[in-house]
């Protein structure tokens, strides 16, 4: 079976979050199950860059306002096809906006080039390739299923996967004409969305399978309150709609060989993990001493609730704890988080910025990690944490409620508690979860417990790609039939 994959980033040549994890890791754990997956990305400077030797296997002498092409190239274990088209993704800044955040204008053209490129290939563009299944992540690759369904994929099993539903690519009626789609595109049932072009929600609509990154998530954006506009069309395709979580990839995530820790480690010799936190005392500025160390690792967002932690970082100091942030993104949120640094100087550290290698470092030294999210699809930091025994403090939302066990009462005496869970997402839930992590953190029996069965857990890829492969297998069948 091929599989042909479309994505705006992929780990480890572009990231701006969980998307690129999930795509990255993907085609690696197909191909454990003997799927072959392709993926078409975008050639942003940091991709085109990684390879020197191009071999075209598609050109366009016109794409969305300039010549483009098509490279097929193999990079560390994934077997890519690169969009080169300068005019459209030749630019500094990051893969949806300039350096100073803001959104490029054409995002509507450059997401419509890269999609319509992959509605060519499900149709047999590329001689000698014709994949049997294609699958879209994201609003940014969403269209390559109306471009499929209103092209000549038309009978190519599809499937719509969900990293994250607040963001949906809608833009005004008037682009509708520059898509080179046919009219009848514009309708209920195509890739109009309240009047205007909805990107996902043409995805959504002509997908043959829609899945999303955690089963709770499935259910809650059946909602008005996590639906965004699009439960109704959820809801009516719930039939076709499956939660799989995601796995992480348990190679770049070992803390046995994890060449970003000072020290490694395992279950079984969790003390070398002193040697992280010295390290990660120093790196954010904080006293030494043998009080707990929550990390954050984080966009700095409204939806990851930072403004939740800003507002409880007095309280968590003085439950006893410290807390080391590492995130980027609202100008805001960043300086209520600078600003509780400055007032908890030695118990409150912030670097601000996107460091991978220190992502890993807070997850190998510090005692704990709180995800506060108002609405988290999956969430993969929390899986991090389990996988590095840094225990998962998290909202009861979405993957965070689907992936980690609460250590209440009956999960401790039961030797399956693998972290914290608090709801609602505020401040006082946030806090009672810090004292009770604080509070379990003293009982070293009970701490080494939650630690190990967080590392026990099955955090790979192995059973959600298998949900995938059940998925496309049943797909095929349906074609076929
Ligand atoms: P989302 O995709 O919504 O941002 P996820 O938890 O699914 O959230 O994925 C976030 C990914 O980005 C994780 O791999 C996390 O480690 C990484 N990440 C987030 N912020 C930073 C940062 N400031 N520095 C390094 N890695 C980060």
């Amino acid at each position: 079976m091929e599989v042909l994959s479309v994505a705006s980033e992929i780990f480890p040549l572009i990231k701006t979050g969980g998307l690129a994890d999930v795509a990255g890791a993907l085609p690696v754990a197909m191909a454990g199950k003997g799927i072959g997956m392709r993926s078409l990305i975008p050639g942003y400077p940091s991709v085109m860059s990684a390879f020197k030797k191009k071999k075209a296997v598609l050109q366009y002498a016109q794409l969305q306002g300039g010549k483009a092409s098509v490279h097929a190239i193999n990079i560390t274990g994934l077997d890519l096809l690169v969009l080169d088209a300068p005019h459209l993704f030749d630019r500094a800044g990051g893969p949806y906006g300039d350096q100073t955040g803001h959104d490029w204008p054409d995002n509507w053209r450059r997401f419509a080039a890269l999609s319509q490129v992959g509605g060519d290939i499900a149709g047999g563009a590329i001689p000698g390739y014709l994949p049997d299944i294609v699958h879209a992540h994201d609003w940014q690759a969403a269209m390559t299923l109306a471009y499929a369904r209103y092209g000549k994929a038309v009978t190519t099993p599809t499937v719509m996967t969900i990293h994250n539903l607040a963001f949906q690519g809608r833009y005004p009626a008037a682009i509708f004409g520059q898509l080179g789609l046919p009219g009848q595109a514009m309708a209920l049932d195509g890739v109009e969305y309240y009047g205007g072009v909805g990107y996902l929600k043409a995805g959504l609509q002509a997908a043959w399978a829609i899945t999303t990154v955690s089963p709770t998530y499935a259910q809650e954006i059946r909602s008005p309150e996590f639906g965004m506009g699009l439960d109704g069309l959820i809801k009516m395709r719930s039939v076709d709609l499956h939660g799989i979580v995601n796995g992480i990839d348990t190679d770049i995530w070992n803390p046995a060989t994890d060449k970003h820790l000072v020290s490694n480690y395992t279950a079984k010799t969790l003390k070398a993990r002193a040697a992280n936190k010295r390290a990660v005392e120093e790196r954010f500025g904080l006293d030494s001493d043998d009080s707990p160390i929550i990390c954050i690792v984080s966009r700095l967002t409204w939806q990851k609730g930072m403004d939740i932690l800003a507002s409880a970082a007095a309280g968590i100091v003085a439950a006893g704890a410290r807390l080391a942030i590492l995130g980027s993104g609202d100008a805001g949120l960043e300086g209520a988080l600078l600003a509780a640094a400055a007032r908890h100087r030695g118990r409150v550290g912030v670097v601000v910025g996107y460091d991978e290698g220190l992502s890993h470092l807070l997850q190998g030294g510090c005692e704990a990690i709180v995800i506060p999210s108002r609405f988290e699809p999956c969430g993969l930091t929390q899986l991090y944490g389990l996988r590095y025994g840094c225990v998962p403090l998290v909202a009861r939302t979405g993957g965070l409620a689907d992936t980690i066990i609460d250590a209440n009462e009956a999960a401790m005496a039961a030797g399956v508690a693998t972290g914290f869970q608090f709801a609602p997402d505020d401040g006082d839930a946030l806090l009672h979860a810090v004292s009770r992590m604080v509070a379990a953190h003293r009982d070293k029996a009970v701490w080494t417990s939650i630690q190990q069965q967080g590392m026990k857990a099955d955090v790979s890829w192995d059973r959600s790609a298998e949900k995938y492969v059940e998925i496309y297998r049943r797909l095929l069948s349906k074609r076929i039939a």
